[in-house]
């Protein structure tokens, strides 16, 4: 009896996992023609330093999906990546904000920088410096308008070879960053010698900020960027009390919903025209936090 439980079991598995994997299928499919049918579109969410100024936008990528509504990038990457659609997508967010970059140069809006994210299979392609020097070659764009988030995942599967791409890049002028950093496993002896730029603690520190150990990881890796030279950004600053905190622990700037959501870039460009101000310093961006 049990035997033949097991096996009724097994079955209900089976089905269970095929429907998962049809599902899948589908939303590949599916995935693969939103590029043409521009269906992929990207949000930009402002970055600040301590005393409020616009430091950054961080593209973050959203599928306006006709039946399922926007689908999060953390279901539709994960698929990307299987199916190596990463890497046309991947150009075409590079593309995409470098492009956005130049236009609101050319408005006078003054975004300082772009962060992009990359994925593993990106990162890979033996192309992409070239690539990127040609884009921002083709903007008329300074190397420094765009920075690059590689997570340590990313950057730890072949370390040397890392280190390699991301010098080149590095001479080309362009940022980068270490996005959600903590979570993986960091060696310490390859990001002392890495060129990065900025340190982004991740979310998962800055919401334990209310308590004591929460604070001791924050200060440590605030201590570590401030030794190895990388500015610190919190990602996912959701409230004043983490802002409080974040601010007494010295981490140089700040990300998360407690400034702003990623927006669509109208709604960007409503936020930046709010908190536009003309200051003692000149014209800028500036709100009171
Ligand atoms: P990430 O690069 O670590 O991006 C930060 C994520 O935190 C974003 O999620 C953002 O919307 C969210 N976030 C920002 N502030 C807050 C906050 O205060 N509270 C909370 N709870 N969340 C906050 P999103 O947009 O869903 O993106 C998820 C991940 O998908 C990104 O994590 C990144 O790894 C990946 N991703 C997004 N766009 C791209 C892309 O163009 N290319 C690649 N390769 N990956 C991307
Ligand atoms: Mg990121
Ligand atoms: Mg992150
Ligand atoms: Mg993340």
């Amino acid at each position: 009896r049990a035997k033949a439980e097991g096996r009724s079991t097994f079955r209900f598995f089976t089905a269970q996992m095929q429907q998962r994997s049809a599902a899948r299928l589908k939303l590949e499919a599916e995935l693969r023609r939103a590029l043409d049918k521009r269906e992929l579109q990207l949000y930009y969410q402002p970055q600040c330093n301590m005393q409020g100024q616009l430091v950054g936008v961080e593209a973050l990528l959203r599928w306006m999906h006709p039946e399922l509504g926007v689908v999060s990038p953390a279901e539709f990457i994960p698929l990307a990546e299987e199916s190596g659609l990463i890497v046309p997508i991947g150009m075409w967010v590079l593309q995409e904000a470098i492009g956005q970059m130049r236009e609101w140069r050319e408005r006078g809006i003054r975004v300082p920088a772009v962060a992009v994210n990359l994925s593993a299979l990106q990162f890979r392609q033996p192309q992409l410096v070239e690539q990127v020097a040609q884009l921002l070659h083709e903007a008329a764009l300074p190397a420094g308008c765009l920075e690059l988030e590689l997570t340590e995942s990313v950057v730890l599967e072949d370390p040397d070879d890392a280190l390699g791409l991301m010098e080149r890049l590095h001479n080309l002028g362009v940022g980068l960053a270490i996005d959600d950093f903590g979570t993986g496993y960091s060696s310490l002896n390859y990001l002392r010698r890495f060129p990065v730029d900025r340190l982004k603690i991740d979310r998962s520190f800055v919401q334990d900020l209310e308590q004591g150990r929460g604070i001791a990881i924050v200060r440590a890796i605030v201590s570590l960027a401030r030794s190895l030279g990388f500015v610190t950004i919190a990602e996912g600053v959701e409230t004043t009390a983490q802002l409080e905190q974040l601010r007494r622990l010295h981490c140089d700037q700040v990300q998360g919903f407690l400034f702003a959501r990623p927006m669509a870039v109208i709604q960007l460009e409503a936020w930046l025209q709010r908190h536009h101000v003309v200051g003692p310093d000149g014209e800028g961006w500036n709100f009171e936090i």
